[in-house]
């Protein structure tokens, strides 16, 4: 025997065949599943999507085998009916409705009541005793079958039904009669006949095997494929169709379909929520045609049918585990189950829903942290958020990406100075920037959004953001904005200073005006499911913070550690700031020495802050990393104000940003480049570290610093870097007849670390994979120009994702995975973590887990979801050990 192409699902179904979701398409295997647990499911077949496989090998042509196979199951179905396919006394109708193994939009609409013609018309009228019954089946199919198999766009047909109601004066079809309805079949096959130059076929065979090729054929619209793009679905290949005996909802006042939700979508409330139309068919609740009413009537109107709802609806959870979003019909008083899937909601009904089911037994806490609650429905309710996401859709002015989520509503600045101002009066602001810069931080930090024109995913921006988990929208192209005249040209409008704006970071909507905000809950159900999560994970999770505010937030959101300190950020600061420049200036080692001990009491005030906060937990410090051009201001007016406060001339400024900069400063002279020139800045840092450390110790509290050399490549350079570290440390721990134990590791960002890391391995005490920078030397791609073009490449399919989010586990992966093995070649214990941007995305998430690192380190805001994603992967990987 051949391939088997069809399944029937009568009930008849096997243990083995249950869960063939891949072959069977989610829609079936669920009906096959409903039928095996004794729900009222009308009978039918599956036409696998290895038959939709086949046919497109075929070019588009059903095969002799497939044909026999569907003739095979129709009689089975017809002796199971009791009833003919076609018969005019006894009338077999069915439902031909696509379904992959995904739900996917943009494939094939379904095609009902299939295998009525002329005779069987009059058959149906005859045997119901309702002609319009009878009419009505008709039109709706010669309409479903000439717009969904032939494609005869719909509002043809809808023309035609238009011109009878008007001529009648009616508004809804119900109250059309025999007799229109009569004259509408006439008109609509004329229009099928017109459009398809073909009469309507009366051969209900052909009228299947049309539709089933016609869902194939769906598999490669434009729409499908195109969806399949956006959501790299690339192991499915095809749809399976699924061939349904009808059930009628249109017979009268004791007949209704409907569609709901087992709980709440919005809430998570354990109670029915849905809709229903009585005497109607298939998409009628959904297509708006009339008011449905709220499922919670149907316990007045029929309780009977809504207690048997309830009870199905219990049974449904209980077997799928999960709330179930699902399509029912009541035929003649009689109700028939027609889909169930899991249902879609918000991130505060998914922890409502995954609390309660384990408070109430139907799930254990495995299954609940696996599958019930996603990462990114706790991203949802870790920020402000609209209040009502529907109402301000006529006002988005423009749409850039969405760079950090949650929401924020304010008044348009063009400068940090501003946003500063305005934050110190209590406003609310947008801050709007052609791009923004290290300069800009105060200012980005003061205000309640972040809007940029330029710019990608990682740009400053939107790493800065994330970092604080404050909303920003970034690269929004359609901005043309003027600091001169301080407005912004959206499209055809403008807006100045003090118009209101609203930003949606999770979309990338600007919206007009002042949306109303709500401020995240993190209610019970978030502290209680996040207890059940952290005994699942295996992997160690750290917060990436640079200040005492960071350390306190990671902390609260379940920290281990800090990953990352980027120590340059603390220089930024008001009366910091210029003694850094006054280092920058300096002309020789000895001023800049001198530079140096003013700032060293800050640094040390910032450890301080930090390790109290962390105490007994590990603090990873990363030493000054961006060049040093950064740090001086590119606008003449600030310069000559730099210039005023330091008490050199504006030359000497304009003469040392000569000398600094640089025109690939990415791969310039910053990292450990830095500090191997300058040791003395090296020195500075050290001292400030351990002695912060050792004033802590005599306080009783425990630090355990991680000193991180940055963009290191040879060994060399790490141990110069070492070297420096060491003999600060020496002298401190003599000078204090005190010591403090102390690692210092490596970032691994430049592929030749990661190819040489048994070398490095020698010296260093720890890897921590910096992967933002590691994947733009890797791609070669900067990563303040990939915008330009990595739009296009994900559009035409060269890459699947933004690697810049999602670690490319390929290639950038490949070289953790070497540095991985050769480091612990050399160090069996070397410690490894990661503290790119990528720790905090859920596919990167997994594969960290995969290879085997310690840690992993984020933005605090993203550590309630690098926590529940590092526990799914667990207990994902813990399955396939099975
Ligand atoms: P979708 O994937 O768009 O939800 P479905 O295949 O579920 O499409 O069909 C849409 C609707 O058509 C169903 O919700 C149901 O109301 C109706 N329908 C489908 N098959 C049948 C059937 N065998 N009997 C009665 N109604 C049906
Ligand atoms: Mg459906
Ligand atoms: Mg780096």
């Amino acid at each position: 025997m051949g391939q088997k192409y069809t399944y029937f699902f009568g009930g008849e179904l096997t243990e083995g065949e249950k869960s063939m979701r891949s072959l069977l398409g989610g829609k079936g295997a669920n009906l096959a599943e409903m039928c095996r647990i004794g729900l009222p499911i009308p009978p039918g077949f599956t036409v696998t999507t290895e038959a939709c496989a086949n046919y497109h090998q075929s070019k588009d042509q059903i095969s002799i085998e497939l044909e026999e196979q569907i003739i095979d199951s129709l009689n089975s179905l017809e002796k199971f009916r009791g009833a003919r396919f076609g018969d005019p006394d006894n009338p077999l109708m069915l439902s031909v409705r696509s379904g992959a193994a995904i739900s996917m939009p943009g494939m094939m609409d379904t095609v009902l009541n299939l295998g009525i013609n002329d005779e069987v018309l009059e058959g149906i009228a005859n045997k119901t005793g309702n002609r319009r019954f009878a009419l009505d089946l008709y039109r709706r199919f010669i309409d479903m079958f000439g717009d969904v198999v032939m494609g005869v766009k719909h509002s043809f047909f809808d023309k035609e039904l238009i011109s009878i109601k008007n001529r009648k004066g009616v508004q809804h079809d119900q109250e059309l009669d025999i007799e229109d309805l009569e004259e509408l079949i006439q008109r609509y096959q004329r229009v099928y006949e017109k459009h398809v130059s073909q009469p309507f076929p009366k051969d209900p065979l052909k009228q299947l095997l049309l539709s089933v090729s016609a869902v194939f054929r769906s598999w490669n619209t434009a729409r499908a494929v195109k969806y399949r793009q956006i959501h790299s679905i690339t192991h499915l290949f095809g749809t399976a169709v699924n061939v349904q005996c009808m059930v009628f909802g249109n017979m009268g006042e004791s007949s209704g379909t409907g569609v709901l939700f087992t709980r709440n979508p919005a809430t998570g409330e354990d109670l029915l929520y849905g809709e229903y139309l009585i005497n109607a068919q298939g998409e009628d609740v959904v297509a708006g045609i009339r008011t449905p009413e709220p499922i919670a009537k149907l316990e007045k109107q029929n309780p009977v049918i809504y207690k048997q709802i309830l009870g199905i609806t219990q049974h449904l959870e209980s077997h799928f585990k999960d709330m179930q979003d699902v399509e029912f019909t009541i035929e003649e008083g009689e109700l028939f189950i027609l889909q169930t899937r899991t249902g879609k909601r918000s991130g505060e009904a998914a922890l409502r829903i995954a609390v309660e089911m384990v408070e109430n037994g139907l799930v254990d806490k495995a299954a609940a942290v696996s599958s019930l609650v996603s990462p990114d429905h706790l991203n949802q309710l870790l920020h402000p958020h609209f209040k009502d996401l529907s109402s301000y859709k006529d006002q988005i002015l423009a749409i850039g990406l969405p760079a950090s989520p949650g929401a924020a509503v304010g008044t348009i600045v063009f400068s940090a100075e501003a946003a500063e101002n305005a934050a110190k009066e209590g406003k609310a602001v947008i801050l709007l920037r052609i791009e923004t810069s290290a300069e800009d931080v105060g200012g980005m930090h003061a205000a309640a959004g972040i809007l940029t024109a330029r710019g990608g995913m990682t740009s400053h921006a939107a790493v800065v953001a994330r970092g604080w988990g404050k909303c920003c929208v970034a690269g929004c192209k359609e901005l043309d904005i003027d600091y001169g005249k301080l407005r912004v040209q959206i499209g055809e409008e403008f807006f100045g200073e003090g118009d209101y704006l609203s930003l949606n970071g999770t979309t990338g909507e600007v919206v007009r005006g002042r949306q109303e905000l709500e401020q995240p809950q993190l209610s019970g159900n978030f502290e209680t499911f996040m207890s059940w999560v952290d005994p699942f994970r295996k992997i160690g999770v750290r917060g990436n913070a640079d200040n005492g505010n960071d350390a306190q937030h990671a902390l609260d959101f379940g920290a281990q550690g800090i990953g990352l300190c980027r120590t340059e950020h603390m220089f930024f600061e008001e009366n910091r700031i210029l003694l850094f420049q006054e280092m920058i200036i300096a002309a020789t080692e000895e001023d800049r020495r001198l530079a140096l001990s003013k700032l060293l009491p800050f640094q040390k005030a910032d450890f301080l802050e930090i390790f109290r906060i962390m105490a007994g937990l590990p603090v990873t410090i990363r030493l000054l990393d961006p060049p040093l051009h950064e740090f001086l201001p590119h606008d003449l007016e600030e310069q000559k104000e730099v210039a005023k406060d330091l008490g050199v001339s504006l030359q000497r400024i304009h003469n040392r940003l000569e000398t600094l900069i640089e025109s690939n400063p990415m791969m310039g002279h910053r990292g450990c480049r830095l500090g191997i020139v300058y040791p003395e800045i090296t020195e500075m840092q050290t001292k400030a570290i351990l002695g912060a450390a050792l004033e802590l110790k005599r306080e009783g509290v425990e630090v355990i610093p991680e000193i991180m050399i940055p963009l290191v490549g040879t060994l060399e350079e790490f141990r110069h870097q070492k070297n420096v570290v060491q003999k600060v440390a020496n002298q401190l721990f003599e000078q204090e007849g005190e010591s403090i134990h102390f690692l210092v590791g490596t970032m691994i960002e430049v592929p030749r670390a990661a190819l040489m890391a048994d070398e490095l391995a020698k010296e260093a005490e720890f890897f921590s994979f910096g992967t933002n920078d590691l994947t733009q030397m890797t791609f070669g791609f900067s990563r303040d120009d990939a915008t330009k073009f990595l739009p296009n490449y994900i559009e035409k399919g060269i890459l699947p994702d933004d690697p810049f989010q999602t670690l490319d586990q390929e290639g950038v992966g490949k070289l953790l995975k070497i540095a991985k093995k050769k480091g612990r070649t050399s160090s069996p214990h070397l410690k490894l973590g990661i503290c790119g941007e990528h720790g905090g995305d859920p596919a990167s998430v997994e594969f960290c887990c995969r290879i085997g690192l310690d840690y992993l380190s984020c933005s605090p805001f993203r550590l309630p979801l690098a926590r529940l994603a590092a526990a799914q992967a667990a207990l994902k990987m813990g399955k396939e050990e099975v």
